[in-house]
């Protein structure tokens, strides 16, 4: 191997929260029809690609920020990156040779829409290493096939999503939000939530809650007139699963924010706030509260402050050598 050969290319995938989740009734084929209002924030996850891999590949590796458990993360083909990688290069006919590293700060089965985002800056980063150019609907249908969050997590911004919630509109959002999300130290898997909303709801509508009211209150720009919309039909599922969610959102609440929810699937908490200096004192006061509730426990819940809309996957570093 001569000098220049090894490429190696980062890109960025920002976790989504849903501002407006509706969720129809099952489907014979198992699905669940959606209207969805996606929204990125400031939490993200790194992808690395190298090329200059020989023999099989893909290989990953996985590392994470302290509030991560990667132990369910798998490396084999079960992992979205590896699923991603596997199916590019069938597409485009060629081996899928490259080393591909994941730093990751998108808690795992976080209702945060992780694994979707790592499936998305995976494309995105392969795209560039291979130099594919593939147009940007090649990209989003290669994406669809590999899971209904994926191509948001490539879109970012803020979005409506409706069938599976791959069917993408943009949504016109030039506010910045200030949101406080408390991850929890155990995911919650999402087939489980959605079960559980089929056994608590077993007359739900075939036809989802329509997420119009949080379009206009994003157009808006205000805050307060967001709060009193933002609605998640899988919360009662997931407050049932995790009883200690419902007393996590209203202490969220009764320290200041405008309003608290599960995101997508949970247990993640979202909490809107209304500029950055509420935010802070929420982020700090719930702090205080987690260090005194689990003081003997290290895997205590993490609260962090982020904004959205975030960005969709971007490349952030280049190296050749
Ligand atoms: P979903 O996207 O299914 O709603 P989620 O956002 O709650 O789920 P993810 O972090 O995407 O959670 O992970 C769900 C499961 O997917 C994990 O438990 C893990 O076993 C598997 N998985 C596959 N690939 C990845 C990945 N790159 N990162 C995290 N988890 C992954």
């Amino acid at each position: 191997m001569t000098a220049g050969d090894v490429r190696t290319l980062t890109v960025r995938a920002a976790a989504k929260i849903n501002l407006h989740l509706g969720v129809g009734a099952v489907r014979a084929d198992g699905y669940h029809p959606i209207d969805t209002v996606f929204h990125a924030v400031s939490l993200f996850d790194d992808v690395s690609a190298r090329s200059g891999t020989e023999g099989a590949g893909p290989v990953l590796d996985v590392e994470g920020s302290d509030h991560v458990d990667l132990t369910e993360v798998p490396l084999d083909s079960r992992n979205l990156v590896h699923a991603a990688a596997t199916r590019l290069a069938r597409e485009e006919r060629r081996s899928p040779d490259v080393r591909i590293g994941v730093h990751k700060s998108i808690p795992v089965a976080g209702g945060l829409a992780g694994g979707s985002a790592d499936a998305a800056a995976t494309l995105v980063a392969l795209d560039r290493l291979w130099g594919l150019e593939l147009e940007d609907q090649d990209l989003l249908r290669v994406a669809a096939e590999l899971g209904s969050d994926v191509p948001f997590a490539l879109l970012g911004g803020t979005a409506r999503g409706t069938g599976r919630g791959d069917v993408l509109q943009r949504v016109d959002d030039r506010s910045t939000w200030w949101w406080v999300l408390v991850t929890s130290p155990q995911g919650l898997s999402t087939p489980a939530v959605y079960r559980r909303f089929d056994e608590l709801f077993p007359t739900a509508p075939a036809r989802p809650t329509s997420g119009d009211a949080v379009e206009r209150a994003v157009h808006s720009g205000d805050p307060v007139r967001l709060a009193r919309v933002l609605h998640n039909d899988l919360e009662p599922a997931a407050f049932d699963l995790r009883p200690g969610l419902a007393d996590l959102v209203s202490r969220g609440e009764a320290a200041g924010a405008l309003k608290g929810m599960v995101s997508g699937s949970g247990p993640t908490c979202a909490f809107l706030c209304a500029d950055a200096e509420a935010a802070r004192a929420v982020c700090a006061e719930l702090r205080e509260t987690e260090r005194e509730r689990s003081a003997a426990d290290a895997r205590r819940r993490t609260v962090l402050v982020t904004t959205g809309p975030a960005p969709g996957v971007h490349q952030v570093a280049y190296e050749r050598r």
